[in-house]
């Protein structure tokens, strides 16, 4: 009698996979690795999507520590894994195990989806494509005809972020970090890309770079469409404020990555300056069917994919 998986497996399950999982029916085949990872919604994500397109396989939540990550990437290939997910703090770690990378996660320097490949393993980020279609579908607009803010550019989603917007060419790019240098290296980082570009025009500069602080923040949000929060803050409600609201003008699009809450407090604020604003369900929702695309080669059952996040919240 097949049963349910557990809530998340461990390194020794994965050890001995066959016996640990020998009741499950289709067998895990697919996983998330993280630590913490029991919150993670992947799994009522991802196994809608298994069955609407046929696969014979499970996607289950493999409590991963770093000590044990080489280990548990190398066992992929032992217990015929399709791939991986990787989340917090695997970003990083899994980019330099790597056998080889996408051009996207050569770029962003991190890997969120491993392939298992004829016994390499394969690294790709999905966030950034990801990002780039949520802005799509929240907004109807493509981030490269948006001057675009991002706060938390120093951190590994910023960095997606504003990488996905230096590839589509962007309008504008502000890079926005609490410690400057790293944020400051990016750019550098980017402006090789900017400047095989064409359509470097007008008052400020296309490509720029800020600290986190007000005054700084006042001078470029006139000149700025979307703003992007990439920063780890806003699921508290003791959080500290990322903008002030006054700052914030009706022509702003504001995408906050944060999911839980589902209004923030910058989305919060930007209503009431009669901005639009959206969360970042839609960019878990498209980094996952990116990641279907990349393990499958084949276009991913999107609807599936929603319905099934959307489910895991109820
Ligand atoms: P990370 O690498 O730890 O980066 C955190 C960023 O937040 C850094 O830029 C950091 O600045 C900044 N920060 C932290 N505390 C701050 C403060 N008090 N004031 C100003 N800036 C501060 O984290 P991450 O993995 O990129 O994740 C960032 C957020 O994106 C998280 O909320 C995560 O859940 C979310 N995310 C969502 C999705 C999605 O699908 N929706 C996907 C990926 C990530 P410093 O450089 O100065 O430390």
């Amino acid at each position: 009698m097949p049963t349910e998986p557990k809530d998340a497996y461990q390194i020794d399950d994965l050890k001995d996979w066959e016996n640990a999982t020998s009741d499950l029916e289709p067998p895990a085949r697919l996983a998330v690795f993280g630590a913490p990872v029991i919150h993670s919604r992947s799994p009522q994500m991802h196994n809608p999507a298994l069955v609407e397109g046929g696969r014979n396989c499970q996607y289950v939540r493999l409590h991963i520590e770093p000590g044990d990550l080489r280990n548990a990437l190398n066992l992929l290939k032992e217990k015929d894994f399709i791939g991986t997910n990787v989340t917090i703090p695997h970003k990083g770690e899994v980019y330099a195990a790597m056998d080889e990378l996408t051009e996207v996660a050569k770029l962003t320097h991190s890997v969120n989806t491993v392939l298992v490949d004829d016994g390499k393993l394969i690294g790709h980020n999905t966030d950034a494509p990801g990002l780039e279609q949520a802005i799509r579908e929240e907004f109807s607009v493509d981030l490269s005809d948006l001057r675009v803010m991002v706060l938390g550019a120093g951190g590994g989603a910023g960095r997606a972020a504003c990488v996905q917007a230096a590839m589509d060419r962007s309008e504008r790019l502000v890079l926005v970090n609490r410690t400057f240098e790293k944020a400051n290296a990016l750019k550098k980082e980017l402006e090789p890309i900017y400047s095989k570009s064409e359509r470097l025009q007008g008052p400020v500069d296309r490509l720029a770079v800020i600290p986190h602080e007000t005054p700084y923040l006042e001078r470029e949000l006139e000149h700025v469409d979307l703003i992007i929060n990439a920063t780890s803050l806003g699921m508290k409600a003791s959080d500290p404020i990322l903008i002030p609201p006054h700052l914030l003008q009706p022509h702003h699009l504001i995408f906050d990555m944060v999911y839980a809450p589902p209004q923030t407090r910058l989305m919060r604020d930007a209503v009431k300056a009669g901005a639009r604003s959206a969360n970042g369900l839609s960019m878990l929702l498209w980094q996952g069917a990116f990641a279907y695309e990349f393990w499958f080669n084949e276009e991913p059952p999107v609807d599936a994919m929603r319905k099934g996040l959307k489910d895991s919240f109820n």
